[in-house]
């Protein structure tokens, strides 16, 4: 029988951990329970909606939190359908966006909506893999060109040593491999089926190091380098591309631009130019778009992708051009959008029942996905260009009026 004032007594004089209350209860909702009732006693705080959920702790509590108290409920809304001719993803499809920002999902949705009726959205993937860049200390400059040299001449060797520990990652080139001083970054690419793939590169690239450092004398400093780039905005992952590299397009008829989107093609290529284009080079912005981090920032929350890679998904250009007829074409190049349909926290009772919406849960599930996203990403950036583009024009035509 647990005592949950004992324990929460011995939690306030220090006697029982945080993190040990699961060692005093018979399962883990009651551990979570008596938590949340502690935190609830030392801040004077009343915890209601935290404690209501329906997820499975216990499978949580393994893989994906820890000292768990409860769970945050975002509102999921729905956009759709949306018509996407990819390679991977065929039809029209309802996407879950979970998000707080009203309006963005009516936003989406006239996007959706937009391209849909333009015949769907073109959508590829042009590159697929995962990073990891360590920084090696080598003992001179030479020793470091030597490692970088070793590295180079040795890939099949650290390519064994780093597949011995998984199943589906492989280990596809090491390049580039930096100098800088004496330390050498050399950074690790790898395909790694439908997972994010973060841990499981971040072992395979440990198995390699323990080579490299047995045949060169390499110090490893840290596992990461930070030229990965892994959850910072980064040049690197712009040219290279990380996680799935994705372009999605579609030429709008005027006559949509017209009375769904309510602008012209000429007024949102100029909002495109002026804004994304130019406005964007001279903050010495990465991102050349209006707004990739809300669509990527709101499938990856309903979904159980790692929420801090919104930084690196919210990366990318748009671009805008009136085709001879009058008609708009319209393109979202994402280079760096790291997604799973297995691992991490794609398997908590929501993030996969929103996977399932979109067919999209389990193996070989991750490039479907991928396509999805372009296309959802591509309606929202429409749709917030085009309103950004009939303000633009309702101004004009009000001073024109005035004058
Ligand atoms: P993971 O869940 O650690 O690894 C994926 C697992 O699924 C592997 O054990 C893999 O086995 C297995 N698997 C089964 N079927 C698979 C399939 N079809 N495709 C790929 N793998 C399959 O997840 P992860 O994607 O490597 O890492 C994601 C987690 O890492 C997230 O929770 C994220 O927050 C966290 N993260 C970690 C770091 C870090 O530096 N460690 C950094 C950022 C994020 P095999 O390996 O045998 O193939």
């Amino acid at each position: 029988m647990v005592n949950e004032r004992e324990i929460i007594d011995k939690l306030k004089a220090g006697e029982i951990k945080l993190r040990e209350i699961e060692k005093y209860t018979d399962n883990i909702d009651q551990a979570v329970a008596i938590r949340r009732k502690f935190i609830e006693e030392v801040s004077n705080s009343k915890i209601e909606h935290l404690s209501n959920y329906s997820i499975d702790m216990e499978s949580a509590s393994k893989k994906n939190i820890e000292q768990p108290i409860g769970a945050v409920q975002i509102p999921v809304g729905i956009a759709g359908p949306l018509k996407i001719n990819g390679d991977y993803a065929q039809g029209e499809f309802y996407i879950p966006l979970a998000t707080s920002e009203g309006a963005l999902i009516a936003s989406i949705n006239r996007g959706c909506s937009s391209i849909t009726g333009a015949g769907g959205a073109t959508t590829r993937i042009i590159d697929d893999k995962m990073t990891r860049a360590p920084v090696i200390k080598a003992k001179s400059l030479t020793h470091a060109i030597e490692i970088k040299t070793w590295i180079e001449n040795n890939f099949k060797e650290l390519k064994k040593a780093a597949e011995v520990t998984t199943r589906h990652g492989k280990l596809i080139k090491i390049d580039p491999v930096i100098v800088v001083g004496r330390y050498v970054y050399p950074r690790f690419v790898f395909t790694t089926g439908d997972s994010m793939g973060m841990n499981m590169v971040t072992i395979a690239t440990e198995a390699a190091l323990s080579l490299l450092s047995h045949k060169t004398g390499a110090h490893v400093i840290a596992s990461s380098g930070n030229v990965c780039v892994d959850k910072k905005p980064s040049s690197i992952n712009m040219v290279e591309g990380r996680g799935k590299s994705l372009v999605a397009e579609i030429i709008i008829p005027k006559e949509i631009v017209e009375k769904k989107l309510k602008s012209t093609s000429e007024a949102i290529v100029e909002v495109n130019t002026s804004k994304n284009l130019i406005g964007s080079a001279i903050s010495g912005s990465m991102g050349f778009n209006a707004q990739y981090a809300n669509m990527i920032g709101a499938i990856f929350l309903a979904t159980g992708q790692d929420e801090a890679h919104i930084v690196e998904g919210s990366l990318g250009i748009t671009t805008a051009s009136r085709e001879e007829n009058g008609d708009l074409y319209f393109s979202v190049t994402l280079p760096d959008v790291p997604i799973a349909t297995v691992g991490g926290g794609t398997s908590i009772g929501t993030a996969r029942e929103c996977l399932e919406i979109m067919g999209v849960y389990g193996n070989e599930k991750v490039h479907k996905f991928a396509e999805i996203i372009a296309g959802t990403v591509l309606a929202g950036e429409l749709s917030l260009m085009a309103a950004l583009a009939a303000g633009h024009l309702a101004r004009a035509h009000k001073e024109l009026g005035r004058g």
